[in-house]
């Protein structure tokens, strides 16, 4: 399991059921293997199987390895290397009816909405923050759990917060569970022992939750749909919120997808109902400030105006560190790590230029590398220099950062969510993690910088990117009283007239992507890395001039990967587009390579 080999045959004396799970020797080492299929007698010698383990996947769990195997064009063996197995002997017990101490009341428009969910197979809650998608999702979980059946709640693993499973378990009690990846090895135990036995009915967590062995499972919701964690960003690169939907046409259930700013692709693709307002009734400003990315006098005197009127503030950055370039004066050089062709973050704290990439570190330099003088100049602020500089504005303000560098733990995140919330830190600045679904109380000033950078990516999405960050970003704030968002940025006429209304962003998209882009047509990447970049190139050259002779798909673009270098490995891609994925996926099969990454559906280009 786990290996990128095909399937192997083994023999048994005794009938194996499809789905088991047993130990295997291969090439000497014990391996753990699972059955997939029985046959007649091989013409070849075959070796016996080794001991039978008491795990089995269920034929869901198989059929959908399958279909993953087949349309991210992984082996089975990688997939089912997500899948947990389920128990064989376990006791499955009584079922556990919780009680519910605190009941929802909805609104009249959350039960139209719960009216719509129920009626259709696949369906889109398309909510705006605090329009209470929540208590629509826990409403119809009632009902599947009062049906005998279980429920399964995908989110982004950030937004997996106390509060959040506070708020689940404050309705259903124990038999609401969260998994996450930062879970311990015994937590995990605890746990699974609970969705083996049955008591687990309700199951939260992040993507790879999807692959849990849940018995009966009777709706699956995934909320905040169009984030982009739901894309795993390695083999096999599979999007749980598709998987999500096709595990529901499997089992015959309900799938539910919520998101304040749905993906382009759900909109599209599936019934929807617009949930607007909610309880917030206070007013958002947002105001445009058109410079570079910096810390203005403007920006520095509403931060501090916000906090002497006793208000919390956030401030987002996308980039970590200091600066995220050190470059020379003298010759124009960007110092770049020696195994990725990106520049190196400067992180002063550290004394040190990090590559976000590889991890590769260096102390920081005094000349420069190429022609040795010493004036060394920074660009791109990043989260650690604004709060260095924010800090001393004025007198007792406190201000945390909230990024991968200083967020490093679950724990970290649950003290300075809970610090933040008892309003023992003013200001947070952060990067994309502070617009992930995090309920913040009092917040009256959000700035948002260097979301012009967003917009100007090569990438097809760019525009949706930057817009749903935007809105998710303001989100944040204004939930009591009413807040002002400053947008730094150029471009007020794209932001301006869809920032009260995403679906006419939606509408305006669905045209300039007709004929050219998802969800019109379909897209799929293939990613060509080897430490010998000439011979990475020459196999991206062959494939891409053997798939220019198939009719059915087009080849958009070959060449350098925008990022040319990570890791010492040189990147080479070929994007190819179809009508079709079954088309896609046929070309691709015949260009197969070991130095070829499948990426179907990419949602990343570099
Ligand atoms: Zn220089
Ligand atoms: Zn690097």
């Amino acid at each position: 399991m786990g290996s990128p080999l095909e399937l192997l045959t083994y023999h048994s004396d005794v009938f194996l059921e499809i789905g088991s799970q047993l130990s295997l020797a291969l090439a000497k080492r014990e391996m753990k293997g699972v059955v997939i299929d029985n046959t007649e007698q091989p013409l070849f010698k075959t070796q016996p199987v080794g001991e039978v383990l008491p795990f089995s996947f269920s034929s869901t769990q198989i059929k959908m390895a399958q279909f993953m195997a087949e349309y991210y064009g992984c082996s089975l063996g990688e997939v089912l290397n997500l899948c947990v197995p389920y128990e064989i002997e376990t006791h499955f017990g009584e079922l556990i009816h919780s009680a519910v101490e605190v009941d929802i009341t909805l609104s009249k428009n959350q039960n139209d909405a719960l009216d719509f969910i129920r009626s259709h197979p696949v369906s889109l809650l398309f909510g705006d923050t605090g329009a209470g998608k929540s208590e629509i999702y826990m409403k119809r979980m009632d009902e599947i759990l009062s049906e005998g059946k279980r429920a399964l709640l995908l989110l982004p693993e950030i937004s997996l917060t106390p509060q959040m499973e506070e708020r689940f378990k404050r309705h259903f009690g124990e038999v609401f569970v969260l998994w996450h990846s930062k879970m311990t090895p015994k937590q995990k135990k605890i746990t699974l022992a609970k969705i083996y036995d049955g008591s687990a009915r309700i199951v939260a967590g992040p993507r790879s939750a999807l692959f849990l062995p849940i018995k009966d499972l009777g709706i699956i919701v995934v909320d905040e749909e169009h984030d982009e964690s739901y894309k795993s960003s390695s083999r096999p690169r599979y999007h749980a919120r598709d998987m999500a939907v096709y595990t529901g046409k499997l089992l015959n259930i309900p799938v539910v997808l919520g998101s304040a700013t749905p993906s382009l692709s759900s909109y599209a693709k599936y019934p929807y109902f617009r949930l607007r307002g909610g309880y917030y009734t206070s007013k958002r400003t947002f105001v445009f400030e058109p410079s570079v990315e910096a810390l203005t006098p403007f920006i520095d005197e509403a931060i501090v105006k916000n906090y002497q009127d006793e208000h919390q503030g956030i401030v987002f950055i996308p980039t970590r560190a200091n600066f995220k370039y050190m470059m020379c004066d003298g010759c124009g050089y960007t110092i770049e790590c020696p195994f990725c062709s990106v520049g190196m973050s400067l992180h002063r704290n550290a004394k040190a230029l990090k590559c976000h990439y590889c991890n590769y570190t260096e102390v920081l330099p005094r000349l420069c590398p190429k022609c040795q003088s010493s004036k060394l100049t920074n660009s791109r602020l990043g989260t650690a220099e604004a709060v260095e500089h924010l800090c001393t504005l004025t007198e007792g303000m406190k201000v945390e950062q909230f990024d991968r560098d200083v967020i490093t733990t679950q724990n970290k995140l649950i003290k300075t969510l809970k610090a933040f919330n008892n309003r023992e830190i003013d200001l947070l600045v952060g990067t994309q993690m502070l617009s992930k679904g995090h309920d913040y109380h009092d917040i009256t000033l959000a700035v948002v910088m260097g979301i012009d950078n967003l917009l100007a990516q090569a990438d097809y999405r760019s525009r949706e990117k930057a817009l749903s960050l935007l809105i998710q970003i303001a989100g944040r704030s204004g939930r009591k009283e009413d807040s002002t968002v400053i947008v730094q940025s150029f471009n007020e006429p794209f932001f301006r007239p869809y920032l009260d209304d995403y679906e006419l962003f939606l509408q305006s998209e669905l045209r300039l992507r007709e004929g050219k882009y998802p969800p019109y047509k379909k897209l799929a990447r293939l990613l060509y890395s080897h430490a010998n970049g000439l011979k990475a190139k020459e196999v991206m050259e062959e494939a891409s001039a053997q798939l220019n002779t198939v009719p059915t798909i087009e080849v958009v673009g070959f060449g350098a990967s925008p990022i040319e270098k990570i890791g010492g490995k040189h990147r080479f891609q070929i994007l190819l587009r179809s009508e079709k994925s079954t088309e896609l996926i046929r070309a691709i099969k015949s260009v197969k390579s070991p130095l070829c990454e499948i990426d179907m559906d990419p949602i990343e280009f570099t």
